[in-house]
């Protein structure tokens, strides 16, 4: 993002968020592999038309994906833009497309291959492009843990609710245990499902979007959830705990949407007289407890669409959409800003970037597969079974 660029939504660039869009300057969330072929340099002159180029030769057989979070400099060379479960979705509709290029995060480019035919082959542009809030829960961890909800003597009790955001192996564990997906727009249709099932709810991995949708949208107090620390003995919990909770919380959450704090909704409306605030409900309880909109980057967008020439809003979601929803909708009269004065993108995300994307599509049309996700037959029965149990939601 350039100067000018952050100083139309009135935001300062930290040296932080800068170091976090360095390559390899984050190496905790590295899984590990490098990219097997020789990249091309950021300052070719002719990257956009080499990926141009790589994308006709292939026609048909590619179908590229770009999550609403993605880079402009991506996005413009998606078939279909969307989140998560939208765009693969998308990529089971099309069979013909043999090749499905993924410019989003690991867990993502994972759905896709569970949700799209044997003859497809789902392709993540750069490997490091994992997501921070799937990498807190691990099957090890989650086994652990239930392995104390069954000592506490209250599995049986618990129905497992995982959101989108979470690894193939989570996936499948919720669909072994009786549990469904959700994501962000229907999370609480799918609690409302599990506690017709059970008496508690084991929700991972994101803490906020469990919390935010048992409290703010189902009624539930703030003392009917409790939060298992995978990194404490019996998760910080005593047995009494677990017997009294309803919500059982994973200590999970998104980088991105957790530094919103109430200072950046209070600065904000000091700053923009009559301004309208509009939440992910992956944010913090507090933050969405100030906000006058929460609702999904889907839900966003449509709200935006609707919204009248004039009106004025702050946007607490990733700042690459946030962007693109500014410049879109500026020759409406609608003045939009970001919720924090400070650059927060998904660093990881932004790991997918044009030189990825060139050597990828480019190593597919001259016929070498390159950076394939591909999840193992037993995961993604379970875990396609947890996802049918969503899509069968009332
Ligand atoms: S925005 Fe948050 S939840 Fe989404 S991919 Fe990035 S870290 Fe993960």
């Amino acid at each position: 993002m350039t100067t000018a660029q952050t100083r139309e939504l009135d935001v300062q660039p930290t040296p932080l968020a800068l170091l976090l869009l360095g390559r390899e300057a984050d190496p905790r969330s590295e899984r590990g592999v490098e990219c097997p072929g020789d990249l091309p340099s950021p300052s070719d002159p002719d990257l956009v038309e080499r990926a141009r180029a790589a994308k006709e030769k292939l026609g048909d057989k590619v179908f590229v994906l770009g999550h609403h979070y993605q880079r402009d400099e991506v996005i413009q060379f998606a078939d279909v833009t969307g989140d998560s479960f939208k765009l693969a979705r998308d990529a089971a509709a099309r069979p013909q497309a043999e090749y499905i290029v993924f410019c989003g995060v690991h867990f993502m480019a994972e759905s896709a291959d569970i949700l799209t035919g044997d003859g497809q082959k789902v392709v993540l542009p750069d490997l490091a492009a994992g997501c921070s809030m799937a990498d807190m829960a691990t099957a090890e961890q989650v086994a652990e843990c239930w392995d104390v909800l069954t000592e506490a003597g209250v599995a049986e009790q618990v129905v497992p609710v995982s959101y989108m955001n979470s690894s193939a192996d989570i996936k499948a564990f919720t669909g072994k245990h009786g549990g469904t997906i959700c994501t962000s727009s229907n999370a609480r249709r799918a609690l409302d499902w599990a506690f017709e099932q059970g008496e508690k709810v084991l929700f991972l991995p994101d803490q906020h979007l469990g919390r935010n949708t048992a409290v703010r949208d189902m009624g539930m107090s703030l003392e009917d959830c409790v939060v298992y620390n995978p990194h404490k003995p019996n998760g910080g919990l005593t047995a009494d705990e677990l017997r009294a909770a309803k919500m059982i919380l994973w200590r999970g959450h998104c980088s991105v949407h957790g530094r919103f704090s109430l200072d950046s909704v209070d600065d904000v409306r000091e700053r923009i007289p009559g301004v309208n605030v509009l939440v992910h409900p992956e944010c913090r309880h507090e933050v969405v407890a100030a906000a006058d909109y929460v609702g999904s980057t889907e839900y966003i967008i449509k709200t935006l669409e609707a919204a009248p020439a004039g009106s004025k809003w702050a946007i607490g979601t990733e700042l690459n959409l946030v962007r693109r929803l500014a410049n879109r909708f500026a020759s409406e009269g609608k003045e939009i800003v970001f919720l924090d004065k400070t650059v927060c993108f998904c660093s990881t995300m932004n790991r997918i970037d044009l030189p990825h994307l060139v050597w990828a599509l480019e190593s597919l049309a001259e016929g070498n597969l390159v950076n394939r996700i591909e999840v193992d037959k037993e995961t993604e029965a379970f875990a396609k079974l947890a996802l049918e149990r969503m899509l069968a939601l009332p």
